[in-house]
């Protein structure tokens, strides 16, 4: 006999916002197999890990189990997709079970993606491969280990029904947490839909939800704008600090909360150069690398037009107001990349502020100049402060400039323990990722596994895992993303 497990899932979105939540169930898998459980993230949520991987904890994990009381839904949702509007895009292959609450008592989310098809579906068929799924786990375990906000995957299931690509791949549901789901998209498709009233439940939604204290400011609803304007300034900062190109930032993958959201066609920089692109699809680089945190004002701007009717009577006080807010982006963005900048290259957050906004400038020319990778220069430069450097010089050619910029540095005083807590030497590099999703795919788990050891504890470095630090061979070749 088996113990009833009880998985204590609410209904709060569905019962909220029930205008964006459609009922809905998962398809019957054939074959379910357990590819990845994370044992920790189940003992934050205060789930029981070997319940998980019992009968009843797989059908939870793909949504063919609903614990009594659970309303899985497919939410609503629109968005701009490289900058065309989508009024309907909604879960077409995804599910909200429901929301956990975690051990500090925070609301978690328990999504699922590969979950079969949805009224959202359009021509998709609401299913997911094995390896784009891992490549979510392995890649969000990376960016929380980094300190970097996200979603954060909570099981792989394999199956057993095979999903039609450009070959036929084993097929996988993702098991995602997020502290929600609300995206810019959320707003957008309620704005469309010109209903003040559900608007204005949405927001309040959001605001208890992720921003309380925007509750009690004169206008809520213009503190909400700019939390979330703070929220995703601080993040895209993060990603540029450790050099991850998302390459899907459209306005359904914005989180209200700030969190990453979506790892699609995402990578980490190698070679520093702003004009990076790894998605196929992005031909006109609206996503490359450099140009993110324009593009997040882009995308905050459209949040910005959802809440106009919220922000004021008068319409034109109203876009006043939201220019205003939105302005701060910049300054805010600037301040977060220049501290973290600053911590890269080891120097104390205060003081000798000129100069260290120099250094960190002239840095990033010489790391673009010499083709550098991001991670290696970085934490090369961590020896240079303990009084090595020689693997720094081993990696840029101007080595007049960089012994220049090294005695500049040196006299201000870096501190190597801080640059060693700041600078991973393990990111989850693309030739690994692929390595590992092949060999996933083919029914071999131990690259994965090791993989996803390595990149939880990134800054510790460890012997035996020099593979795991070092770029990609030079027959990897220039690497390309799909979704
Ligand atoms: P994404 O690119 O994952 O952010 O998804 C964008 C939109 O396409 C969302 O509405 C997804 O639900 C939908 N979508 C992506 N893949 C599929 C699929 N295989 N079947 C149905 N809908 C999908
Ligand atoms: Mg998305
Ligand atoms: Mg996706």
């Amino acid at each position: 006999t088996t113990t009833p497990v009880t998985f204590p899932l609410t209904h709060r979105f569905a019962t909220e916002l029930p205008e964006l939540a459609l009922p809905w169930q998962a398809e019957q898998t054939p074959a379910p197999q357990l590819l990845a459980l994370n044992d920790r993230l189940a003992a934050e949520l205060g789930l029981d890990p070997e319940a998980l991987r019992a009968p009843d904890g797989l059908g939870l994990l793909t949504g063919t189990v609903v614990p009594p009381g659970a309303t899985p839904v497919a939410q609503g949702y629109a968005g701009h997709q490289f900058g065309g509007y989508s009024p309907r895009l909604g879960d077409g292959r995804a599910l909200l079970m429901g929301e956990l609450t975690d051990r500090e008592g925070r609301p978690r989310d328990l999504h699922l993606k590969g979950s079969g098809r949805t009224p959202f579906s359009r021509g998709g068929d609401g299913l997911a491969a094995v390896g784009p799924m891992l490549r979510e786990y392995v890649v969000s375990e990376a960016m929380h280990a980094l300190g970097v906000p996200t979603t954060r995957a909570l099981a792989v299931v394999a199956t057993g029904r095979r999903v039609r690509r450009e070959t036929l791949l084993p097929g996988a549901v993702l098991a995602r947490v997020a502290s929600s789901h609300l995206r810019v998209g959320t707003f957008q498709y309620v704005a469309s839909a010109r209903d003040l009233e559900l608007l204005r439940r949405l927001a309040d939604h959001a605001i208890e939800r992720h921003h309380p204290d925007a509750a009690s400011a004169d206008n809520p609803y213009r503190a909400l704008f700019e939390a979330v304007v703070v929220a995703q300034a601080d993040l895209v900062a993060r990603w540029m600090l450790v050099g991850f190109v998302h390459g899907v930032k459209n306005t359904d993958n914005v989180t209200i909360s700030g969190e990453t959201i979506d790892y699609g066609p995402c990578a980490f920089l190698e070679t520093y150069d702003p004009a990076t692109v790894f998605s196929s699809i992005d031909v006109d680089g609206r996503y490359a690398y450099g140009n993110q945190p324009a593009v997040a004002q882009w995308n905050l701007a459209r949040f910005a037009e959802t809440l106009l009717p919220l922000l004021a009577e008068d319409q034109d006080a109203a876009v006043a107001m939201a220019m205003e807010s939105l302005d701060t982006f910049g300054s805010r963005y600037a301040a977060t990349y220049a501290a973290g900048l600053r911590a890269k290259i080891g120097l104390a957050p205060t003081g000798q502020d000129a100069a260290a906004a120099q250094l960190g400038e002239e840095l990033l020319e010489l790391l673009r100049g010499g083709h550098v990778d991001w991670t290696t220069g970085f934490r090369a430069l961590g020896a240079a402060a303990r009084g090595d450097a020689e693997p720094v010089r081993g990696l840029v050619v101007d080595l007049a400039s960089i012994d220049d910029w090294l005695a500049r540095w040196r006299a201000l005083g870096p501190d190597p323990d801080l640059m060693d807590r700041t600078n991973p030497v393990y990111v989850p590099r693309n030739h690994l990722v692929e390595e590992a999703l092949d060999a996933a795919t083919a029914g071999d788990l131990d690259p994965f596994e090791r993989l996803v050891e390595a990149v939880r504890q990134p800054f510790d470095e460890r012997p035996g895992l020099e593979r795991f630090a070092a770029p990609a061979p030079q027959d990897f070749g220039r690497y390309t993303t799909y979704c």
